[in-house]
Order: C-alpha cells, then structure tokens, then sequence
C-alpha cells in the first residue's frame, strides 16, 4: 500500500496551482487539488479576465464618439450595465467549467473545500485528513484595506464585479495597477471618478515617463486625480456615502473602492505550524525552485509574492511539476517580465524603467517618442502615445522598452522577445518598420532625447 494517500496535494486551484496539477498527473502522479472558491483564482474568477471585459466595455464609449470624424452617424448611445455583468458572468462560468474539466480529463481529484495544513504530509479538509509526498501551496492573495473609520461601506475588486448598478460618482483609493484600471473602467462607462493617491504620483514603480504621461491622459478623459490625498473616514448617508480627506474636505459618491494591495492567503492555513516560514508581508519564503522552508512544500504564485502576475505562477507551477516529477529540473527566470495596465489608455512595460537603470550606475542612451496616433488624427481625439526605451550605453542593449498608448499590452509582448534575447538598439533598427503603426516606433527612434 502507498505510504501517503497522494504524490502531490496541491491547495488553491488558481492559475499556478492547476498548472502544476495538471502537469504533475501528466507524469503520473496521483494528484488531489482543494479549492474553497471557485475554480480558476483570481485571474479568471476576479481578475485579469473580468476586468478586461469590463476593460472593453469602458472603451466602446469614445468608439462611439471617434466614429463620428469618420463618417458615422451613431444614434444616442446608452449603458446598462446588468447585461455587462450578465454577460461576464457567463463567460467567467464557461472559464470555470473549462478548467473543471482540464483537472479531471488530468485525473486529478478536485476537493472543493478549504485545506489547511496539519503537518507536512497533512492536509484537513472539511474534518477529513489527507496525505501527500508533497505539497504546493498555491492559494493567491486578497484584498487588503488600511483600517480607517467605515471602511466597511467600501468595496475592494471583488464586489466591484457585482454591483448591481453603476455608481454615478465613486472615488477609487490608490494608485497601482487595479486602482489605476478601474478608474479608466468606471470613467469610461460613464461614472464620475475620483482617485485618490498617497503619494507624489500614481504607479509607483514605473518609469516616471511612464506615470505622468499615463496621469495626464487619463485627466484628459475625465479621471479627477488627487495625489497625496488619502482618505480618513467614510460615512454611509441612506444610499449614498461621504468620504473624508484627511485635509477635511468631503466627497460625496455612491461607491468608495479599495486598491490599496493584495495580501497572501496565508492566514489560517497552518504553515508557521508546520515549519513553513513566511515574510514578514505574509507572503511564503521560497528558494528559486519555489521550495519553502519545509523540503516536500513548495509554494508558486501570488502567496509568494515575487511577481504577483498569472502567467508567472503558470511557470511557477509548471517548473515546479517538471521538476519534482518529470525529472526535468529548471526554474523561472524573473528577470524582463513584461507587464501591461489595462488602464485607458493602457501600458506595456518590459525591462528597467530608466530610473532603475541609472540606479545601477549605468550611462544610458535614452529614446522618447511621443506623438498623436494616425487614428485620432481624423476622430479629434485628443489622445497621445508615448514610447520610450532605455538603452544601455557602452553595450547599446535595450535594457527597458515603455508604451502608453492605444494597443500598448499587444505590442510590448513582441517587444519583450527582444529585450528578453538582449537585443542591441542597432538590432531592434535592423527590423524595418510595419508601416503605419504605432509599433514602427520602437524601431524607428533614431535621436537619443
Ligand atoms: P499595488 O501594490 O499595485 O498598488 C497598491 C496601491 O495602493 C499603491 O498605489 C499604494 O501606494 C497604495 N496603498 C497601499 N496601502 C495603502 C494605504 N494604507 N492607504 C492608501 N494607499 C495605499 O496593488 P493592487 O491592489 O493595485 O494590485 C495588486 C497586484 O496585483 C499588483 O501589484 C499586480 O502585481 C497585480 N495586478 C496585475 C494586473 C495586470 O497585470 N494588469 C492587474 C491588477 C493587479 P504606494 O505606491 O505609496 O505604496
């Protein structure tokens, strides 16, 4: 009889952990997967997918009014926004049948019902205890707001997803990523909204080109955004709500969304008990193979907090299962990870801003392009795209390329093969333009600024 009920447990069914499952039992591994929600994690469920639906719905807005230079006439447009979510709602259903079905056409046993740790071979679901030879731990992150007066008439990206109707005003609290895109979501089908930063200027961590370019546009199309602003309080006034600045003035709106980070699951999952060390954030401390502090648990994903993006926990997980049980042993390189904010207009990111680069004591050759898209143009629109690369100058390596800019997650991820190759500026201008595109840019910037 086997030593343990299974060769691999794996908790949380989100985009890493699947992965690994699937792959694992691809090897022949008999595998069981505990999932408390629903299966897909927070990329298909409340996430990447449901947010660039809503993403294009925000866009068809200013499609409408473009149209019109070109020859359109479009009768009065009008939202409503039940069927938006309805529709989501199909889709994120189909989602999360699709990945039911790759785990059990992988044979792997789906327990649909939180795991906890018992000890490193342990795990208890529902009273009922399981073995396992090994055990990854793949169970994301959730919202995180600051505990201030009210916080609980806020909503997160969670509910955001499920209103059952469309704030007219809402105020969004923060300034990363999912602040940054839901502000464009909300503003582009039609709410009014204000967003809130602590800081000097929204998505700290990117090239600051790349921010105040991206800050003016989204002013541009309506976003009030107030940075070092926070709020202190929140009061609920019948169906409406006052929030409170710290400076004392109030704003008056329907809805106040929390972006202010994601926490790792890890509360409550027995992992300190059972050897498992965490970071003081929560998130799991790993080696580069994803092995925590116990030998048979591994951890991928966003509870490890090294790049909190889906398709790194797939590598992650997929590393992981070849590695342990493919015999195939390799890790995730997580160095020129491109990214994009669906924010509107959106960016594409690969590579080190240019302030990370000159912090390293590089001498730099930096080019900018900054000009209006042949589109708008004719729409009027007044709406412009910035392109940047950051060039290391003695080896001529394209060290970063930015885009903020209509199609700019499209375009960064061809551009990110050759930052990824280690492509030379003269390499990138060897390529002859796609013409006319905005894309041409990148290989057509002759002058460092
Ligand atoms: P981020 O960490 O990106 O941003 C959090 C924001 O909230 C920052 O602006 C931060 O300010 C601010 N903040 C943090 N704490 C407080 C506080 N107590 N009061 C006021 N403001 C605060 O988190 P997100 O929630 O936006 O996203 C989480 C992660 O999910 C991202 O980092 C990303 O990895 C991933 N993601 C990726 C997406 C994509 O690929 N398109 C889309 C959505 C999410 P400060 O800058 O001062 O710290």
């Amino acid at each position: 009889m086997a030593q343990f009920d299974y060769d691999l447990f794996v908790i949380g069914a989100g985009s890493g952990g699947v992965r690994a499952a699937r792959i694992a039992a691809g090897y022949g591994a008999r595998v069981a997967i505990a999932e408390e929600s629903r299966v897909g994690g927070t990329c298909v469920i409340r996430g990447c997918v449901p947010k660039k639906l809503l993403s294009y719905a925000a866009h068809f807005h200013e499609d409408f009014e473009d149209a019109r230079n070109y020859g359109w006439t479009v009768g009065e447009a009008k939202f409503y926004w039940p069927t938006l979510i309805a529709n989501k709602d199909k889709e994120i259903d189909r989602l999360n049948g699709i990945y039911k079905k790759l785990l059990s056409g992988s044979k792997v046993d789906l327990l649909e019902t939180r795991g906890v740790l018992v000890d490193p071979h342990t795990v208890e679901l529902a009273g009922k205890r399981v073995t396992a030879k090994h055990i990854l731990i793949a169970v994301g992150g959730w919202p995180e707001r600051p505990d201030i007066p009210g916080i609980e008439h806020s909503i997160t990206s969670n509910e955001a997803f499920h209103l059952p109707a469309l704030p007219r005003e809402i105020v969004v609290v923060g300034g990363g990523y999912i602040a940054v895109e839901f502000a464009g979501i909300f503003n582009g089908l039609g709410a009014k909204v204000t967003q809130l930063y602590r800081g000097e200027q929204i998505l700290r961590g990117f090239d600051d080109d790349v921010r105040s370019f991206l800050a003016t546009e989204m002013a541009k199309k309506g976003v009030d955004i107030r940075t070092k602003s926070d709020l202190a309080r929140i009061d609920k006034n019948g169906s409406r709500l006052s929030a409170t600045l710290r400076d004392g003035k109030t704003l008056a709106c329907d809805a106040v969304m929390y972006a202010t980070g994601r926490r790792a699951k890890t509360d409550g999952m027995g992992l300190v008990e059972s050897g498992v060390k965490l970071n003081a954030n929560g998130t799991i401390a790993v080696d580069e193979t994803s092995q925590t502090s116990v030998p048979n648990i591994h951890a991928v994903g966003d509870c490890t907090g090294r790049v909190n993006l889906t398709p790194v926990a797939i590598r992650e997980g997929h590393a992981y299962a070849d590695s342990i049980f493919g015999g195939k042993a390799w890790h995730v390189d997580h160095r020129n990870i491109a990214s994009a904010v669906f924010s509107h207009p959106p960016v594409g990111v690969v590579g080190l801003s240019e302030a990370d680069a000159r912090q390293e004591g590089r001498e730099l050759d930096i080019y900018k392009a900054d000009f209006k898209p042949l589109k708008h143009t004719i729409s009027g629109r007044d709406e412009r795209t910035l392109m940047k690369l950051v060039v290391d100058r003695a080896s001529q390596v394209v060290l970063g390329a930015h885009m903020v800019g209509m199609d700019a997650p499209e375009i960064i991820q061809a551009i990110a093969i050759a930052v990824k190759m280690g492509a030379t500026k003269a390499q990138f201008d060897a390529a002859i333009a796609v013409h006319p595109t905005a894309a041409e840019e990148f290989v057509t910037m002759r002058t460092p600024v």
